[in-house]
């Protein structure tokens, strides 16, 4: 029976597997209460129930795909970012922002029963700096006869607004066609989609760690050469430093560095950019300022690039400031604490006098080089065989879980597809991925192990 998989062969095929490259990526943005959220789960067709609206919640997400017509697409959904309540506009136009930033093209709603507002034609004058490509859709037009209202919006100067009714998906399929052209012919500046030939990292990690320090000092220290990869008009959000001899894209150092520290909600704003960091990132370097207590926050921001698939390297910054004493109580923390990566390298170094920064480059090059690592089936199922001899699975039952098959489904991260007779006791799955890493490597990376019953 394992033969028949291994003829069959469909997991082999990767083209079933691999992710199909989006023709672009869509920022749906507009104030709120317009309906972004109600149209983006429409677009997704996903259920209202996901319509969220507590303030200060953290999204796991930036962005999602999507399909119309088949063409597959990115939507960055600023519905429900909406966080603090003072300086409402303020939070609401950054967060557009960031969406318009990483997109290719935007969909700007507005709202038909209030009409237009001051807040309306602000998000304007942004879209319009921003130079994307924008499709106006003008939602809550429930009864199609209503539907010419919409011309008033021909005001806004955005060309032909798009009357909907995102609550009931009228008008809504002329509206993604159109989206769809736009995207099409849209100049591909969206960060989410940008790549060089350069492999990508992201510097992560709360506010204060030391995060631009560390670029500064990558930039002197390996006199980098500081390149605009998106080459339009507006800010680079991404520059090009050479880290021991190789040049990587260093995601997002706008970001990093506009400091909005002062705004309401700034730590949920944040939270935002970083998440959408490691979307576009393919390694994240994680950093942790030693002179503080490590927090749930810098604990938080680890756990969002292991639960993303990013390949990690931990960075201990501001050791200059440790004494014997701290660094020896460090130590067990790290034992204690970072149970989660036991498998990621960690730097101790000073991103302030450059002590140890010259250890990141090997790091770094580990942990891609495993999160792009693949396993052959062949050497996989002959070492699965000697586990499965060596450590069978517990009895259970009077039965015995077997592992038939195995196949690697994927890279960047790992991820591997194991055909058993029976359900695999979670100790038994923490011992095959001891395993696996200690058989195979994967140092720095997460590995994904999906296991499927067989009747
Ligand atoms: P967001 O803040 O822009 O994400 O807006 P939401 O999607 O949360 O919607 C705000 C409110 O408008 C909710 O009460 C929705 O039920 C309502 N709404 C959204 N779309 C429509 C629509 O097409 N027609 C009507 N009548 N109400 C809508
Ligand atoms: P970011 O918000 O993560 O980008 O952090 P910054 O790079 O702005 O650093 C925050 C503060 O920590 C600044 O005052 C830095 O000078 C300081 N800092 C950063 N790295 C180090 C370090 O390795 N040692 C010491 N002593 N201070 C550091």
């Amino acid at each position: 029976e394992d033969r028949a998989l291994l003829s069959g062969g469909s997991l082999e095929d990767e083209s079933l597997l691999d992710y199909q490259k989006p023709v672009g990526v869509l920022a749906v943005v507009g104030r709120p209460n317009v309906g972004k959220s109600t149209l983006v789960n429409r677009i997704l067709g996903r259920k209202a129930a996901v319509v969220e609206n507590k303030p200060g919640v953290t999204r796991d997400r930036v962005s999602y795909e999507a399909n119309w017509n088949g063409s597959d697409f990115l939507v960055v959904d600023t519905g429900g970012w909406e966080a603090g309540v003072e300086g409402i506009d303020s939070e609401v136009a950054n967060q557009a922002e960031i969406a318009v930033e990483l997109a290719d093209a935007v969909l700007l709603v507005v709202d038909a029963q209030t009409g237009l507002t001051d807040m309306d034609q602000r998000m304007v004058r942004m879209l319009r700096k921003s130079k994307k490509p924008v499709t106006v859709a003008v939602n809550k037009l429930d009864d199609v006869r209503d539907f010419a209202e919409a011309s008033d919006f021909w005001r806004l100067g955005m060309g032909e607004p798009y009357p909907i009714s995102a609550m009931h998906g009228k008008g809504v399929g002329d509206l993604l066609d159109a989206c769809m052209t736009m995207l099409k012919n849209a100049e591909h500046t969206s960060g989410l989609l940008s790549s060089s030939n350069f492999r990508r990292v992201a510097l992560i990690g709360k506010p204060n760690v030391g995060k631009s320090s560390l670029l500064n000092q990558l930039s002197h220290s390996q006199r980098a050469v500081v390149t605009d990869i998106a080459g339009t008009t507006r800010d680079p959000i991404d520059e090009v430093v050479e880290i021991g001899g190789k040049k990587w894209q260093v995601i997002d150092t706008a970001g990093i560095k506009r400091h909005v520290n002062k705004l309401s909600g700034a730590e949920y704003y944040s939270s935002l950019r970083t998440q959408a960091a490691i979307e576009r990132a393919e390694l994240c370097l994680v950093l942790f300022d030693v002179s503080e207590p490590i927090s749930v926050q810098d604990l938080r921001v680890m756990s969002q690039a292991v639960d993303a698939g990013r390949a990690i390297v931990i960075v201990f910054n501001k050791w200059d400031l440790l004494d014997t004493f701290s660094r020896a109580r460090l130590e067990r923390l790290y034992e204690s604490e970072f149970t989660q990566v036991t498998w990621a390298q960690r730097v101790n170094l000073s991103a302030k006098t450059g002590w140890h920064t010259n250890r990141l480059a090997d790091a770094m090059n580990t942990a891609l080089n495993s999160w792009d690592q693949r396993i052959s089936t062949s050497k996989l199922n002959s070492f699965l065989g000697k586990i499965q001899q060596a450590h069978p699975h517990p009895l259970r039952g009077g039965k015995q879980p077997r592992i038939l098959f195995a196949t690697q489904a994927g890279t960047r991260p790992p991820r591997f597809v194991i055909f058993t007779t029976g359900f695999l006791d979670p100790g038994y799955r923490r011992y095959l991925e001891h395993q696996l890493r200690e058989t195979f490597g994967f140092e720095g990376t997460p590995i994904q192990i999906s296991v499927r019953v067989r009747e």
